[in-house]
């Protein structure tokens, strides 16, 4: 009822005298939530959309009570993005369907249909389709490694919906590796390991995500062994990631690495030019911007790391709320330029470099102060501490007072190391050269 009110105002809007393509945009992002007799509130997931809205409310208002013949008010209210189970078009699902997804650990942005494959991933997308077509008898487990960004956790959440969609009483389970891990110690500690079991073991299918976070971890990998085995002896599918490839994996139990190499390993690369537009076209749609081809282009040259792409396209955006004209060419280009104007005068902090190294290879911060010296916690230690000493210039008692280590000869062995692989090893020089420019441009 209150779903088609809001959608049927939409299109009366939309057709109406008072249209802007802009305000219409940001309408169609809102959710309706509730209707008293003179008030519709409406679910708005920014405050920037709610601002932009708020200073069009009385057009808006006059709009809505000529479409409902009374004088009807709006309430906008701050939602959580996060809340908000379908993000896809207004009701193409049923509920239930949006229960039994969510229950899975599935996100409705991942998709089959909004997936572009180039030669970067079309062996991937390949890999993930038939796996979906036909789980636990193509390749078992379907191991993706790549960088971050990529699309792993895309495909992987892909297969999981596709298999739902065909048969929702599919056991389908999508967890994150330290998600597995924490629940994993916690079963142990509070003695409900039979409970951890029975989630785990009986399913169709079981996506673990940066597996590589078991890695070092005892207990964890002997309870993965045993799922693993239970899984696909009921004949059921296994599909893991990895941020690198198997044999980067330290401390990874050697029955568990045989395990892992006994299905596909698919290696998905960084995206091309041509993906990185096409992405940023499907990420433009979804959230119901328009942006023309040429201006894509532009985003997906000036930005190589994937997750950095949907960010600009949201500031550009939000530079044009409040414009006649959508992101055109000029928009672009003034908004690099003002970029590279400001990037001089902009100071990075020894924080910013912190979450930038914490999110590129998936880590806590706590981690990086703590005395772990597992190599998924020390390498990024060190890659900080090249970091802070070579864009920051700090002193080496500096940076070990940061990472509280105890003292500097740690520090000058870390970021000599850094220096040594960032000229023997490509991947590592361009793991440091995305981090720096993921700094540079997020700020
Ligand atoms: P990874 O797990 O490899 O780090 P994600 O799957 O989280 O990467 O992808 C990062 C973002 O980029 C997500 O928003 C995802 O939807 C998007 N993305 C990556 N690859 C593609 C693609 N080929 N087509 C559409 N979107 C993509
Ligand atoms: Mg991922």
């Amino acid at each position: 009822m209150l779903n088609s009110i809001w959608s049927g105002f939409l299109k009366h809007y939309e057709n109406g005298p008072d249209k802007t393509p802009i305000v219409l945009s940001a309408l169609k992002q809102l959710k309706p939530l509730g209707l008293t007799e003179d008030e519709i509130e409406l679910g708005c997931e920014n405050s920037g959309l709610r601002i932009y809205l708020d200073k069009r409310r009385q057009s808006i208002e006059k709009s809505l009570s000529i479409v409902l013949k009374k004088k009807t008010k709006i309430k906008l209210t701050l939602i959580e993005p996060r809340s908000k189970k379908d993000a896809g078009p207004l009701l193409s699902y049923q509920p239930s369907m949006q229960d039994v997804f969510h229950r899975a650990g599935l996100h409705n942005k991942y998709r089959f249909d909004n997936f572009a494959v180039s030669s970067t991933n079309q062996v991937a997308h390949a890999a993930a389709q038939a796996v979906a077509q036909s789980p636990g008898n193509s390749y078992n487990p379907l191991f993706f490694y790549g960088g971050v960004g990529v699309g792993k956790t895309h495909l992987a959440q892909a297969v999981g919906r596709t298999i739902l969609e065909k048969d929702h009483e599919k056991k389908v389970f999508f967890c994150p590796g330290d998600q597995f891990t924490n629940e994993l110690i916690e079963g142990i500690r509070e003695r409900t390991t039979m409970k951890f079991r029975k989630k785990y073991r009986y399913l169709d299918l079981l996506i673990v995500d940066d597996i590589q976070f078991i890695a070092g971890k005892e207990a964890v990998q002997e309870e993965f062994f045993h799922t693993f085995n239970s899984v696909v002896s009921a004949g059921g599918q296994i599909i893991l990631t990895s941020d690198r490839p198997l044999s980067a994996i330290k401390n990874l139990e050697d029955r568990l690495r045989s395990r892992f190499s006994g299905g596909l390993m698919v290696d998905v690369q960084q995206p091309d030019f041509e993906l990185r537009t096409a992405i940023i076209l499907i990420k433009a749609r979804e959230k119901n911007i328009e942006l023309d081809i040429n201006a894509a282009r532009i985003i997906a040259e000036q930005v190589s790391d994937v997750r950095a792409l949907e960010g600009s396209l949201l500031s550009i955006y939000a530079q044009t709320l409040g414009k006649k004209e959508g992101i055109d060419l000029d928009v672009v280009e003034a908004y690099f330029q003002e970029k590279k104007d400001a990037k001089p005068n902009h100071k990075i902090g020894q924080g910013d470099i912190m979450r930038a190294v914490c999110s590129f290879y998936n880590i806590r911060p706590s981690h990086l102060k703590s005395a772990s010296r597992s190599e998924s916690v020390s390498f990024p230690r060190h890659i900080i501490m090249y970091l802070l000493r070579t864009e920051l210039k700090l002193k080496f008692e500096e940076i070990a007072y940061i990472l509280k280590r105890k003292d500097h000869t740690t520090i000058m062995h870390g970021v000599d190391k850094i220096s040594g692989l960032i000229i023997k090893n490509p991947t590592i020089k361009e793991e440091v050269g995305r981090i720096i420019s993921s700094l540079t441009s997020s700020t």
